[in-house]
């Protein structure tokens, strides 16, 4: 399999008065899997689709490797495509349905069915090749549905929601054993989700769009650690945000201060993740009001003396009970600052 650039520059489709994306530029490197991830209706959907082939943008280009393929029609992009429904041909057996590609290629029967059970046995699903897809369960017909992707070696991977339906459990597992498929296939993809977790396991880079716009683009932890706006690090994650006064190399949260990751001055917004909070000792007070046991931590709600409230990633064992006051601690670090 070859990987390709894929390189989408100021691409804008509307369906009537709905502008679904609006001036999206990006590029996904050869191998690289880019996560698309935002709310429902920003667009994801109908990038991918543009990506594909089933829409035309009224603006701006697709290239594949620096080769405009705007308005080449899907059957000659070689992509391959993973959605939701799993679209696996019910008439036959699972093997045949990953040799279809091939079949409409005219790729010669043994070669058909020595690819399809390398593929199938790659999957760990090789013992169901004789079986009759509506008998598989879902995890087993989504892993049908990559094997047929993967079978014509396209020169681009898209999968839309390709999760969706899954008990988590099996999620979990999937998203490991596909995001190393991924990874050892060399093959660029382009993976749409609503689901900020799921994208940061699988995916090398994520793209966070909003209202059919790019708001950020960046490996998991730039785009945990940095978000670059209230959007981003409201979607991606929990994420606490807090104004501070910025002044002499110290954010001031009124009632004490912390060091400043940058020599910033004036209003900020600091934008904090729960766990990067140290709890039990430092300049900061917070009254903790509520708790949540999610097992391996306690999510913990703490109002400041000026009243923001802050959410705590804690140990189980030294979370406070409501009411009890805790010292906080903030390490520059791990502190964004979002200015004006
Ligand atoms: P979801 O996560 O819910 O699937 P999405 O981010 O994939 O959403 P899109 O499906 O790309 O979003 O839709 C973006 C916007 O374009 C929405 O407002 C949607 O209603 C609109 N839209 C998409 N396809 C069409 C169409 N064929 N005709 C009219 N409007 C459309």
């Amino acid at each position: 399999m070859t990987a390709e650039q894929v390189t989408l520059t100021d691409v804008t489709k509307r369906f009537g008065e709905t502008t679904a994306v609006d001036g999206v530029s990006v590029s996904v490197e050869p191998g690289e899997t880019l996560g698309l991830v935002g709310p429902s209706g920003c667009g994801k959907t109908t990038t991918l689709r543009t990506v594909a082939g089933f829409e035309t943008p009224d603006e701006g280009t697709v290239a594949f490797d620096g080769e405009d393929v705007t308005h080449r029609p899907p059957e000659s992009r070689d992509v391959g495509l993973v959605f939701q429904s799993y679209a696996l041909f019910d008439n036959m057996s699972v093997r045949r349905n990953v040799e279809f590609g091939l079949k409409m290629r005219d790729v010669p029967e043994s070669k058909r069915g020595e690819r399809a059970m390398d593929l199938l046995d790659m999957l760990g699903i090789a013992n169901l090749a004789d079986r009759d897809p509506t008998t598989l369960s879902g995890g087993q017909q989504q892993r049908v549905g990559l094997a047929r992707a993967l079978a014509i070696e396209p020169r681009v991977l898209l999968l839309d929601e390709p999760m969706t339906g899954l008990d988590a459990k099996l999620k979990t597992r999937l998203q490991r054993e596909i995001g190393s498929l991924l990874d050892d296939l060399d093959v660029t993809a382009l993976y749409v989700t609503h689901d900020q977790e799921e994208a940061m396991v699988m995916c090398d880079r994520i793209a966070v769009m909003n209202d059919g716009v790019i708001e950020q683009v960046g490996t998991p932890a730039e785009v945990y650690e940095h978000p670059t706006n209230d959007f981003v690090a409201d979607f991606v994650g929990t994420s606490n945000r807090l104004d501070a006064t910025a002044r002499d190399g110290e954010l001031d949260f009124g009632h004490a201060a912390v060091p400043a990751p940058t020599d910033a001055s004036g209003d900020v917004t600091a934008v904090v993740r729960p766990e990067a909070f140290k709890v039990g000792e430092g300049p900061l007070t917070a009254t903790a009001r509520d708790r949540f046991y999610l097992g391996e931590h306690v999510r913990t709600v703490a109002d400041l003396p000026d009243g923001q409230s802050v959410t705590l990633k804690v140990a189980p064992e030294e979370a406070p009970d409501p009411g009890e006051q805790v010292a906080l601690d903030l390490d520059a670090d791990r502190v964004h600052l979002l200015e004006g």
